[in-house]
């Protein structure tokens, strides 16, 4: 298909000045000789490590001694930084990761940076397989002029700020303004757009931390532009997550009927995204005076990519270009136009994090793998293996996957005899150096204090600064 449609913003301006294949493998002990215990070191806590935890388990039982290691003094990752604080019901399978953490044979050793506190060789040397979990912190840059201005953010820091990430929670930034502008058509560009749009009494029951609230409480913002460089029909946004857009208490969505194509096209959907697009329909068929009713409008934006921010110090504008689909690609149609607007929040997907020694595939944004297998001994599981798609449950079966490979690579004799050190030997290793280790039994302090400190109707006040993490976690010792 290949259509070209005029989307709201460029009419307005005028602008137009131009469970896997599961292979069933034995438990060591059956697989022959010399069949001690295994050592496996997970990087990362967040659901692709807890899920490679569970598969372990399940694979070798009480054969495998497993670490799971966390730059941060709290488990779990995603769940924690980057789930949305008003979808709780997604962040309750941190009770499941839960029960694999309190089993005997896997432990949590949080407040340990690898590639600072320990190198990834020297994990190699320790343990029979290292398993990088580590996920897609980072933010993809969209590469234009003028990124780099005051109020411009990816969503990683925007998530990571309402999400109370230590590395985040200064971020302060400026609502007062009346236009935002949210970059990208996936489910992070709606989380942000409807934790743009919440009353305060919206975000009851939810985590959101309190230096987020404050400031969305005071927002100016009444006009959020999404904007997509495709068009409906290529959103990657899902139906439950787009349709909470339609129920907000002070926000409407606003989609132009004319951006949509023909009703009959959506026959040739998947049915997920087809269900998405029927929401689009819906939302264009909101009579305009329901949809004034509601003071925030959430614009869809198709067919529109960013080419430049403006402004002197702080972001003024986005300019933006029109495209049309070339083989399912965008390309620009050279018509551009500017948009005022005071905040950007580019959600256009993440990178992982390269660590020192490990091959990493710049283009991609991942570590440099074979369906998960990096070097012999070393493995990468989840967003880190695969980038940043798909649900949290997607990682289940990527955990047994990489497991799978580790016990294919005992049984053929790439990962040695067992006799690695293990636990024990990490253990030596971080008194010579005196790390600081939090272990699950100290989170679960952290995660007292945090609920005894929740304000009314709220499951927790989360900390957002390590050190009184690291405090809390040493109360009552
Ligand atoms: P995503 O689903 O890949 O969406 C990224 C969006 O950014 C796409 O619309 C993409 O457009 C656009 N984009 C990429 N590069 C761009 C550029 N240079 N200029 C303009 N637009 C650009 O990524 P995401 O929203 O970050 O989500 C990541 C994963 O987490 C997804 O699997 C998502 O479903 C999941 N997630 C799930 C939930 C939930 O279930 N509640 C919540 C949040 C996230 P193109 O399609 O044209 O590339």
């Amino acid at each position: 298909m290949n259509y070209l449609r005029i989307s709201p913003v460029f009419r307005e301006t005028g602008g137009l000045e131009r469970e896997t294949n599961k292979v069933t493998i034995s438990p060591l002990r059956e697989m022959g000789a010399g069949m001690a215990r295994r050592h496996i070191a997970i990087i990362g806590s967040g659901p692709a490590g807890y899920y490679t935890a569970e598969a372990a388990q399940k694979q070798f039982g009480d054969d495998v001694r497993v670490d799971i290691f966390d730059c941060m003094p709290v488990p779990y990752g995603l769940i924690r930084f980057g789930v949305a604080p008003d979808h709780q019901s997604i962040k309750g399978v941190s009770r499941r990761y839960e029960k694999t953490a309190l089993t005997e044979n896997v432990r949590f050793v949080g407040n340990v940076t690898i590639g600072k506190d320990v190198s990834i060789e020297e994990l190699r040397g320790l343990y029979d397989a290292v398993v990088l979990a580590t996920g897609a912190p980072k933010d993809r840059e969209l590469g234009i002029s003028g990124e780099e201005l005051a109020n411009v953010y990816g969503s990683a820091c925007f998530v990571g700020w309402y999400n109370g990430h230590p590395q985040f929670a200064d971020l302060d930034p400026d609502l007062s303004g009346r236009t935002a502008v949210v970059i990208g058509m996936g489910n992070v560009a709606l989380d942000v757009a409807r934790i743009l749009s919440k009353t305060p009494a919206e975000f009851e029951g939810s985590d959101i931390v309190a230096h987020a609230l404050d400031m969305l409480r005071e927002s100016r913002v009444e006009r959020i532009i999404l904007l997509g460089r495709r068009g409906p029909h290529q959103i990657m946004m899902t139906p439950k997550e787009l349709g909470e857009l339609g129920k907000l208490e002070r926000a409407a969505p606003h989609v132009a009927r004319g951006d949509l194509p023909d009703e009959e096209d959506d026959a040739i959907l998947e049915p997920g995204l087809r269900k998405s697009v029927t929401l689009l329909r819906q939302f264009a068929a909101i009579p305009e005076d329901i949809r004034a009713e509601k003071p925030i409008a959430v614009e869809f934006a198709f067919f529109a990519q960013p080419v430049a921010l403006h402004g002197d110090g702080k972001v003024e504008a986005i300019e933006i270009e029109q495209t049309e689909l070339v083989r399912g690609r965008a390309v620009g149609t050279g018509r551009r136009a500017k948009l005022p607007c005071d905040l950007v929040v580019s959600c256009i997907g993440y990178r992982t994090s390269p660590i020192p020694g490990v091959p990493f595939d710049e283009r991609a944004g991942r570590f440099a793998n074979d369906e998960g297998r990096i070097l012999p001994g070393l493995y990468c599981v989840g967003w880190a293996r695969r980038g940043p798609s798909g649900t949290i449950g997607t990682n289940r079966p990527d955990g047994s996957v990489v497991i799978e490979q580790v016990a294919e690579d005992i049984a053929s004799g790439v990962l040695g005899p067992s006799g690695k050190k293990g636990r024990e030997g990490f253990d030596e290793l971080a008194a010579d150096r005196q790390l600081d280790i939090v272990t699950f039994r100290d989170w679960k302090k952290i995660e007292e204090a945090e609920e005894r400190a929740a304000r009314e109707g709220a499951p927790r006040e989360k900390f957002v600064d390590i050190e009184k993490m690291i405090r809390a976690s040493q109360e009552g010792d």
